[in-house]
């Protein structure tokens, strides 16, 4: 099968790569319906996280499952799923508690490489969840995105305490910060407060339900909130950066009592504890348990309730997944859809 390797910043092949095959009991094949690249995929990507080794990459995916490892007892052959970036067994005690993401079983990165063709998922009978039916072809961009960006973005607003009602400031109008808009906006927030300079996610955080727009960054940002907020700043604060200036506008955007849920993968950040000591904001955040939401979150995309699959403003060809990286890089793209041929 063909695959996405990365040689080292900027250097993304689409090359021969060995078929996966089931090397775990509780192992599934799947065959991948739609692939994309990832935000998180651009740290590497611009040079900032090293790479030691050539390295598949994709962590995004939804596909039909080919083949199951002998232990596998509720994923079956020819069943469309969602999966999420994290693989774990659901049912350990830090599970069943609603974080996946650190299962004592967790396989991080798992499935590495979904941007191909095929793709091998380990502890497929916790990782995966099975969709109704085959989905009609429309539905398919929105349930890739519960994968990971809308999963990312739903916990983000779920850390942040969103409540009906609330005042929900956004840091970050990437597709995660994007569907953390939609997230809060199905909480039942009353205001959403995106900070974005870009006109194109603007129009789309709207469209998502968000009230207003702030243009400013760093300190003129966080004033500008304040001044939105009677000078008391955002019930909740979704953090989808991971900067430290992202994460300090984000604290000081937040009121006293009020929560950040962080989900940008924090890089360089140190909080100054007498500042946070003093600014009485809960902090919540981390790799998203995104296995946690999916069974909900496909339910709202299989009733046409949500449509998060707007984030992706460019369809190529899987073949083509070096353009999708170059694009988003340069910012031409939002989030790059790849269809296997
Ligand atoms: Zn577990």
């Amino acid at each position: 099968m063909k695959g996405t390797v990365m040689y080292g910043p900027r250097d993304v092949r689409f090359e021969e790569r060995p078929d996966p095959k089931i090397i775990e009991p509780t192992d599934a094949i799947i065959k991948l319906s739609a692939a994309c690249v990832c935000g998180s995929d651009l740290w590497p990507y611009r040079g900032i996280d090293e790479l030691k080794q050539p390295m598949p990459m994709g962590h995004e995916y939804v596909g039909i499952v080919q083949e199951v490892g002998s232990q596998v007892k509720h994923i079956k052959p020819g069943q469309f799923v969602v999966g999420s970036f994290f693989a774990s067994d659901n049912t350990c005690e830090i599970c069943q508690s609603g974080y996946h993401s650190s299962c004592v079983n967790r396989q991080p990165g798992a499935p590495t490489g979904a941007q191909a063709e095929y793709a091998r998922i380990p502890l497929a009978d916790g990782t995966l969840v099975p969709t109704p039916d085959l989905p009609p072809e429309d539905l398919i961009p929105s349930l890739l995105t519960a994968s990971d960006v809308l999963g990312t973005g739903w916990f983000a607003a779920d850390a942040a305490n969103v409540k009906p009602g609330a005042t929900v400031a956004v840091v970050g109008d990437g597709a995660v910060g994007l569907l953390g808009v939609l997230s809060a906006k199905q909480m039942g927030a009353e205001r959403i407060i995106v900070m974005s300079r870009h006109p194109d996610r603007q129009k789309l955080a709207l469209e998502f339900g968000a009230t207003d727009i702030v243009t400013e960054r760093g300190d003129e940002g966080v004033a500008h909130i304040k001044e939105l907020t009677d000078g008391l700043g955002a019930h909740s604060v979704i953090e989808a950066v991971g900067t430290q200036e992202a994460m300090m506008q984000s604290i000081r955007a937040a009121r006293p009592g009020g929560s950040v849920g962080f989900v940008g993968v924090l890089h360089g950040v140190e909080i100054p504890g007498w500042e946070f000591f003093f600014s009485h904001v809960h902090l919540h955040g981390g790799p998203a348990p995104v296995r946690r939401y999916l069974p909900h979150l496909i339910d709202l995309i299989w009733n046409r309730k949500i449509n998060p699959g707007k984030v992706f403003d460019l369809t190529l060809p899987l073949e083509q997944v070096a353009e999708g990286y170059r694009a988003m890089d340069e910012r031409r793209a939002i989030k790059a859809l790849l269809i296997p041929s």
